[in-house]
């Protein structure tokens, strides 16, 4: 099958409990290079567990999770390789308060991946330019807005240049003017070819970028489809009821 292209994430009927709490019931998802696929569903539905069991935070009661063609599920695997090989940013910026933008930047090219000073800081320079943060090089995160820092957090992550791009639900905690600028980043992301996976409850962004969104519902994928056809047109009882609850929020 010299045909078949190898996805950069593949998760194969995945499953995993809290106690007597089974959170994903069987996951089953592939993610291509270059795409974008969006995680939505209510809360508890399994979206951050799903997420953090990739970038292995959790470990998997079964199944297997293959990145890059790696089983990164399996038992003796280096977990800081495959970390190093992924991007993550949650809800909370977690960007270190007493480093500058750009020492936070250049954190992990410089200890992890072991890249010298100068061309980290060129390198974190020049993607600062391009997303119109230049100026903010050399403050500390505290003098930024949520969307600048949650900015900085995302090119903390893309600087080490990911085979994917994990994001959980990276605007909630913001203003709607924040939003924008943040989700004008991601979409900049995505048509740089950035492979992302990102759970979030913004439609709008959702529509935006998702090649495919994935409608998880008490742990299994209920639902998937391209935005414009599987929001306007749910097919199962679940996703319809979920629509309808976002639009009585005014969210939808
Ligand atoms: P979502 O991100 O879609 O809101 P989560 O993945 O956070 O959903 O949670 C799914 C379910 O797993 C919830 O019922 C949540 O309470 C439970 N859960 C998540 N993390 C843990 C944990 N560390 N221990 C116990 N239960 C957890
Ligand atoms: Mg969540």
């Amino acid at each position: 099958m010299a045909d078949m292209v190898q996805p950069i994430l593949e998760l194969r009927n995945v499953r995993k409990s809290f106690g007597s709490d089974l959170v994903l019931q069987d996951i089953s998802l592939t993610l291509p290079e270059h795409n974008v696929k969006v995680l939505i569903g209510a809360s508890g539905s399994g979206k951050s567990t799903l997420l953090r069991c990739v970038n292995l935070l959790e470990n998997i009661d079964d199944g297997q999770i293959f990145l890059d063609g790696q089983d990164i599920s399996e038992v003796g695997v280096n977990q800081d390789v495959v970390r190093s090989q992924i991007g993550s940013v949650f809800q909370s910026f977690n960007l270190f308060p007493h480093l500058t933008v750009l020492q936070n930047i250049t954190l992990a090219p410089r200890y992890v991946h072991k890249k010298n000073e100068d061309d980290s800081n060129r390198e974190a320079i020049s993607l600062l330019e391009r997303f119109g943060l230049a100026e903010k090089a050399h403050q500390y995160p505290e003098l930024l807005s949520g969307g600048q820092q949650q900015r900085v957090a995302i090119l903390r992550a893309v600087i080490n240049r990911p085979k994917v791009l994990l994001l959980d639900e990276v605007t909630s905690a913001l203003d709607p003017v924040l939003i924008a600028e943040v989700l004008a980043l991601i979409s900049e992301l995505k048509d740089s070819g950035m492979t992302m996976l990102i759970a979030t409850h913004e439609m709008g962004f959702a529509r935006q970028v998702a090649d495919e969104v994935i409608f998880l519902h008490n742990g299994l994928v209920c639902e998937t489809g391209i935005p414009s056809e599987l929001l306007a047109n749910p097919q199962s009882a679940q996703l319809g009821a979920f629509l309808t609850a976002l639009r009585g929020a005014g969210r939808l």
